[in-house]
């Protein structure tokens, strides 16, 4: 059976796309099988897996609207070696047409139990926001992963998604839990960003995760070609932390 995880920040431009591509394809990499659904109505998942959003009959505003099921509706990302459930713009208007429905919060839940068995890991790429759609990916994960860079207001805006995650735990999905915090776009010559991120070992101890994601332009660069890092350049020093970081993840699930 799948684990299910959110990549979930409300702040926008803080590596949860970059964070949710290159995970799927570090898995990959590794063995794993994966489904990544693009939770974002700008697609940049999406488009960074190698899919085409302009192309896809059938997206996860069509699953959220039951008019599609995860198995009809995801396509195989064949450069990347996973599967992709896609988003498009319609998806934004999922927001209000949701809110007018039954079990709003537990769509996505019900339709990825439905394909549970395929995969090993389902991750899912947040919007920047904590609305109803962000709400659909923490009731359907059994643990949340944070990207943060580690700078000085990183804390400040952890309080909400914090708390929103307590709240979705005490009223509707008890096994969510925190995974972990994920330093990105690090860089060691830059001493606020040390200590910030000794900081965060001090409060948040073994919810911070052991591997760190650089700053590599080759990360930063990927996306225009549609693909992760991790598959546009192995080598490059992101992409080795990245497929470092899905073996960590693979570790992880073992004690879940
Ligand atoms: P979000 O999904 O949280 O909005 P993105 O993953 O889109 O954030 O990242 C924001 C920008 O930062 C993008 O241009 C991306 O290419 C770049 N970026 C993300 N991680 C790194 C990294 N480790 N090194 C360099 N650039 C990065
Ligand atoms: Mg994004």
């Amino acid at each position: 059976m799948a684990k299910v995880f959110c990549v979930a920040n409300q702040k926008g431009g803080v590596g949860k796309t970059t964070t949710t591509v290159n995970l799927a394809a570090g898995l990959a990499k590794v063995g794993q099988r994966v489904l990544m659904i693009d939770l974002d109505p700008q697609g940049n998942a999406t488009m960074g897996s190698g899919v085409d959003k302009r192309t896809l009959e059938l997206t996860v505003y069509d699953v959220l609207l039951e008019s599609a099921s995860i198995a009809e509706a995801r396509v195989k990302s064949e450069k990347c070696g996973y599967d992709v459930l896609g988003s498009s713009r319609e998806l934004s208007g999922a927001e209000v047409e949701l809110v007018a429905m039954e079990r709003r919060e537990k769509r996505l839940r019900a339709a990825i139990e439905a394909v549970a068995q395929d995969y090993d890991f389902v991750l899912i790429d947040c919007p920047p926001s904590l609305s109803m759609l962000t709400l659909n990916g923490l009731c359907a994960a059994n643990g949340v992963i944070v990207p943060m860079q580690c700078e000085y207001f990183a804390l400040e805006g952890l309080t909400d998604l914090v708390n929103t995650i307590k709240q979705v735990h005490a009223n509707l999905n008890k096994d969510l839990q925190i995974i972990g915090l994920l330093r990105v776009m690090f860089d060691p010559r830059i001493t606020l960003q040390q200590q910030v991120s000794d900081q965060l070992k001090a409060h948040f101890a073994d919810k911070v995760f052991n591997t760190v994601i650089p700053r590599n332009v080759r990360l930063a660069e990927a996306p225009s070609y549609g693909l992760p890092g991790v598959v546009f350049d192995l080598s490059a020093k992101g992409s080795v932390a990245y497929v470092d970081f899905a073996e960590e993840m693979v570790l992880r699930i073992k004690t879940m």
